[in-house]
């Protein structure tokens, strides 16, 4: 993996260009902001928590992460965040209450003793309980027919542009400069491969090193470096509600088993202001229906299991598009072909935030390489 050389005798400021104002580069851009002699610029094209960010279920687990490794990778960032959180000195609205999940049907049942076998032996705090146990969690379900229920008590919830605000906030109080409204359009090379500017229409910012952490639009600026970083297309859709009674007395975020086979499964949590989201299957499946109709279907599947909730307002929410490496790990680190060009790009950003922050932070400031990332680096899709 490349490195950046840096003379720490230079009295020169680092400057780093953090590209995208998401969760990613807003916790890289506090992280970085933390150390002396550097001078961080976020450029964002839209608003701070415009991608998937702000269209995020903002579910912080490890529940369905492979292999082993990214299992661990995200458990450790779950670890950390409620020290993540306690730096940031606000109310993220963070919530640990853990997740709760039943099934319905033997087929279904099997999947997830399997599932809970394996995260028991990675270490995973996740058990069966009854359906009895079930109730006494959330007292508001009418769960029906129950065959293998299980709770996951590390699992959270968070308010994805809480987050984004509180580090861009704190990062300006260290001197962070953050532009809106500023696409960067393309990386300026010189003769060795080195990126010596990012162009925007504000006109050239020269820097030492840029971070992409432009999500799903890290592909195409990563070309113009001649970096190759390919993605699949994973469209996904969280709906809300207009604000509740407290319907969620303990859990963070309850999967709800298909009702039959044109109802499938959904998954759905409370925020603080009472709001609920609900997005069908599970976190990773793909959805690009934001109609009022589809909302409405959502919504009906979660009063079935939630009676009170009859009467809420479903809010149908654009599409958002989640970061999705082509084999679904993250990617992070330099780049052989652009030596100074720093990659932030995966899904589950928003429970891996606080980790990749402070690794980040590790490689572009301190040089190290960190053994945890070598899955993870951009050089595997190389072509040649
Ligand atoms: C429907 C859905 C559900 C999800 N559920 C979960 C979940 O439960 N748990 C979980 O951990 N993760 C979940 N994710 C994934 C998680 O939200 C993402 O991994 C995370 O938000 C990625 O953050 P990011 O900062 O990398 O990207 P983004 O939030 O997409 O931010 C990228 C930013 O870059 C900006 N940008 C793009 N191009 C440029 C440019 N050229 N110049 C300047 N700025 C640019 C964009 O405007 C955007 O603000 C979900 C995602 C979706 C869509």
């Amino acid at each position: 993996m490349a490195t950046i050389d840096r003379d720490y005798s230079d009295a020169q400021k680092l400057k780093i260009a953090v590209v995208g104002a998401g969760i990613v580069g807003a916790s890289i851009a506090y992280h970085l902001s933390r150390r002396k002699d550097i001078a961080v610029t976020v450029l964002e094209r839209d608003e701070p928590g415009a991608g998937a960010s702000g269209h995020s279920f903002a579910w912080l687990n490890s529940f369905g992460k492979d292999p082993v490794s990214y299992h661990h990778f995200n458990r450790r960032s779950m670890d950390i965040w409620g020290r993540f959180a306690h730096k940031l000195g606000t109310d993220l609205n963070l919530h640990w209450g853990g997740e709760l999940r039943w099934e319905n049907t033997p087929e279904r049942a099997g999947a997830l003793h399997q599932r809970i076998k394996q995260l028991q032996a990675w270490g995973y705090p996740i058990c069966i309980i009854s359906s009895d146990e079930l109730c006494e969690l959330e007292p508001g379900l009418s769960p029906g027919p129950v065959t293998t229920a299980s709770f996951s008590e590390i699992d959270g919830r968070v308010d994805t542009l809480k987050v984004i605000e509180a580090c861009l906030q704190r990062a300006r109080e260290s001197g962070t400069v953050v532009h809106t409204h500023t696409p960067v359009t393309e990386l300026c090379i010189n003769g060795r491969g080195k990126i010596e500017a990012v162009n925007t229409p504000r006109g050239e910012i020269s820097c030492d090193v840029v971070v992409l952490a432009n999500g799903v639009a890290v592909t195409v600026l990563a070309a113009t470096a001649g970096v190759y970083i390919p993605q699949q297309n994973s469209p996904g859709v969280v709906v809300r509600t207009d604000p509740q009674p407290r319907i969620l007395q303990n859990v963070s975020v309850l999967h709800l088993p298909p009702i039959d086979k044109d109802r499938h499964e959904i998954h759905l949590r409370q925020s603080a202001d009472g709001t609920l989201a609900i997005g069908q299957g599970s976190q990773e499946s793909v959805d690009q229906d934001d109609s009022q109709e589809h909302a409405d279907d959502l919504l009906s599947r979660a009063v079935h299991y939630l009676p009170t909730l009859a009467g809420a307002q479903a809010i149908p929410t654009p599409v958002g598009y989640r970061p999705m490496p082509i084999d679904e790990l993250p990617v992070i680190g330099f780049c052989a072909a652009a030596p100074n060009l720093y990659i932030a790009l995966m899904h589950s950003g928003v429970t891996l935030a606080p980790l990749v922050g402070e690794l980040a932070t590790l490689e572009i400031v301190d040089g190290a390489r960190v053994e945890m990332l070598a899955p993870y680096r951009p050089e595997r899709f190389r072509t040649e």
